[in-house]
């Protein structure tokens, strides 16, 4: 199937209020054209490089841009000036620097707090204590505005862990959410990728992000 075909499928399964990012990373600018005349402007990146090549080839076309990877604080011009959100803050020294580029460029940068879920130790995120401490002082983060958490489950087969690593972001997310009612704008849970999105819809989320599934296997 094509990807025209794909996003109508996927699109066909979710809900209206949840929000598809089609994560185009690894793949060329031709293929988010053929996503953009099925529909589709979300799109997501995990690259700073690639995403802001892509982001200035394609500019004036109306994407909603989401970064989705790893920033590291030397790269977010390349980031910051197209992002329509920041989905993978995950470390509060990346969160400071965030901060710093809004107030120098006169901007609020939206953002999802990466939550660490996974049992791989080399995913990236932050443990709850950490995401308590920076939303205890929320306030003092006057050019971010935080809009929710992101978090991706284990990579594994095996679908109760799965659900158990979105059970536990989803019960967080609850939790932030009673603990700070004047955060109104937290409302976005970003779970959920082309091998487990329907789980993570059954498990609350209000934004998937989905590669491989709509765009092929990446090279
Ligand atoms: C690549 C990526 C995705 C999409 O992965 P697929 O399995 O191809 O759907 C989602 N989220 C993040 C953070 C990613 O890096």
């Amino acid at each position: 199937m094509g990807i025209a075909d794909n996003i109508e499928k996927i699109k066909k399964e979710l809900p209206s209020d949840v929000k598809l990012v089609a994560v185009s990373k690894f793949h060329p600018v031709e293929s988010i054209e053929v996503a953009l005349a099925a529909g589709q402007a979300v799109f997501g990146e995990n690259r700073p490089q690639e995403f802001e090549k892509k982001a200035l080839a394609l500019s004036g076309r109306g994407i909603e841009w989401h970064f989705i990877g790893h920033l590291q604080t030397n790269k977010l011009k390349m980031v910051l000036p197209y992002a329509d959100l920041v989905q993978s803050v995950d470390s509060l020294h990346l969160l400071e620097a965030i901060d710093k580029w809004g107030k120098d460029n006169g901007k609020v940068i939206p953002v999802l707090l990466e939550m660490h879920v996974a049992a791989e130790e080399t995913k990236q995120g932050l443990y709850e204590e950490e995401i308590l401490d920076i939303l205890f002082r929320a306030d003092s983060f006057k050019n971010v505005a935080f809009r929710g958490l992101m978090g991706m489950a284990t990579n594994t087969d095996d679908e109760g862990v799965v659900r158990a690593d979105f059970a536990r972001i989803k019960d967080f997310f609850d939790y932030v959410r009673d603990l700070f009612p004047e955060y109104s704008g937290f409302t976005e849970l970003s779970i959920g990728m082309s091998g487990d999105w329907r789980i993570a819809l059954e498990s609350g989320a209000t934004i998937v992000r989905i590669g491989t599934a709509i765009f092929g296997e990446r090279s």
